[in-house]
């Protein structure tokens, strides 16, 4: 259920957003979200399209990208993602390693029509 919050969220960024830049229809909407958030993007989607019926943001699409986590190591400095991650540093071999866990939620942008 935590989806519902971050949608009032994104709902109502978009919406000033929109406002602001006197736009008539919202099309889509572009977010990053980090992959230790755990938000389903489906949901938060469906939340949307029931939250913006009626509004400037009816029928709104959802476009959502994952932003991965990366690693650091400590030894040589080398950055990866964790899909790279098997424990050591690929490039060092080193196990000094630190998980950067991302949990960004980004309103990415915004695509809008004004006639
Ligand atoms: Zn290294």
């Amino acid at each position: 259920m935590h989806e519902l919050a971050v949608t009032e969220y994104v709902y109502n960024i978009v919406k000033k957003q929109a406002e602001l830049n006197n736009v008539n229809k919202v099309e889509k909407i572009n977010l990053l979200i980090g992959d230790q958030c755990d938000y389903v993007p489906e949901i938060i989607e469906e939340y949307l399209q029931v939250m913006s019926e009626d509004s400037l943001l009816d029928g709104v699409k959802v476009c959502a990208k994952i932003k991965e986590s990366k690693v650091l190591c400590k030894d040589c400095g080398a950055q990866f993602t964790r899909h790279e991650f098997d424990g050591k540093c690929p490039k060092c071999g080193s196990e000094n390693l630190k998980l950067n866990r991302c949990t960004d939620f980004i309103v990415d942008n915004i695509e809008a029509s004004q006639e």
